[in-house]
């Protein structure tokens, strides 16, 4: 009779565990984002969340406000949590290599998340998009634009670049001066401030007000004498907002003579700036469809089966050529921002009112 009453208890407890969910979930995801400044890992993090959940995974998402040592200690926490696998955009990739290690070595699966991770055997896939494209579709749409609406030329253009400890920024950079270099060389495009080189060029935190400043400094040093400016590569959204206020400080009218200037990550800030003239185009990385590659690793990894991957060359991050899956960029203008943007479901109409 008294078994008989332990077995009872002992299969209500597991009834009510599952009943929970907890028995029921295919294991513990670690999701750790940079932060929640930039709308794009917002989106990111929660449709993640939302696929993976719908899976049967339990998730863990975590914001770690570009602070470097909020993100390690989240990530040690998932780890000491019994996370089977995390999925890590990186602030500064480099100072993560001794807490991956750990984790590997007590079985945790690793994905590197649009941002490679570095200095570390422990990556065992990258989900991100086509990076060195991004920087090719960017300093293309800049030419373009500068033949469009600065006459023939010479232009005068300045140059900015993402967060040196990302690796995306050498990408980018290098994409873009695939296309800049052969008309810098031919003296059709001048970079008056001569500040060219990634080092000279980069913006920590890809921070817009830092960028903004970089900008003061370099229109007040070479362009007091009304020298004009025609064009600035910017690598994200949030960095051309900040070149954009500060040219329109400095004098420039939208309209009329402000400079061509790019960017990236189709945020609707910058859509609402394209609609009204002043930014001329950003690059639309559907994150929708990255967060489901990822989660595909994440189903793959835990099976013990190859994920789907599409590249097996390009991303070595000093310890090994990371297998990863890279997805397609896209310009988006005010001519195709509608059908890129709206109409694909990326962002509603109400967003860029
Ligand atoms: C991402 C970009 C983003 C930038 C700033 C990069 O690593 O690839 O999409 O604009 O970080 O958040």
């Amino acid at each position: 009779m008294k078994k008989v009453l332990v077995f009872a208890a002992a299969l209500s407890m597991i009834f009510m565990l599952v009943g929970f969910g907890q028995a029921a979930s295919k294991g513990y995801v670690g999701v750790s984002m940079p932060t929640q400044s930039s709308e794009r890992w917002i989106k990111d993090g929660h449709t993640m969340k939302d696929i993976l959940e719908k899976r049967g995974y339990t998730v863990d998402l975590q914001y770690a406000e570009d602070d470097i040592p909020t993100q390690k200690a989240q990530i040690e926490n998932m780890v000491t949590k019994g996370a089977k696998v995390l999925v890590i955009a990186a602030i500064d990739a480099s100072t993560l290599s001794a807490t991956l290690d750990n984790a590997a070595k007590s079985g945790v699966k690793i994905i590197a998340y649009d941002r490679l991770l570095v200095n570390t055997k422990a990556v065992s896939y990258y989900a991100t998009f086509d990076n060195r494209k991004v920087g090719v579709l960017q300093a293309t749409s800049l030419v373009e634009g500068l033949k469009k609406f600065k006459g023939k030329g010479p232009w005068n253009i300045e140059l900015f670049a993402g967060s040196p400890d990302d690796t995306n920024s050498f990408y980018f950079y290098s994409g873009a001066m695939d296309v800049l270099k052969p008309l810098m060389d031919k003296g059709q495009i001048v970079v008056s401030s001569k500040q060219i080189a990634q080092d000279k060029i980069g913006t920590l935190r890809w921070d817009g007000a830092v960028a903004q400043s970089r900008m003061d400094a370099i229109l007040a040093a070479n362009y007091s004498g009304g020298k004009k400016l025609d064009g600035v590569l910017s690598p994200y959204d949030g960095i051309s907002r900040g070149i954009l206020s500060s040219l329109i400080s400095f004098g420039f009218v939208p309209g009329k003579n402000l400079p061509i200037v790019t960017g990236q990550d189709a945020e609707a800030a910058s859509i609402k700036l394209i609609k009204a003239g002043q930014q001329y185009s950003t690059i639309l990385k559907d994150t929708r469809n990255l967060a489901k590659v990822a989660s595909d690793m994440v189903d793959a990894v835990l099976k013990g089966t190859e994920p789907q991957i599409n590249d097996t060359k390009t991303y070595n991050n000093n310890v090994k050529i990371v297998p990863s899956y890279l997805l397609v960029p896209y310009v988006v203008t005010k001519d195709n921002y509608q059908k890129l943007v709206i109409k694909s479901g990326y962002l509603k109409e109400s967003d860029i009112k």
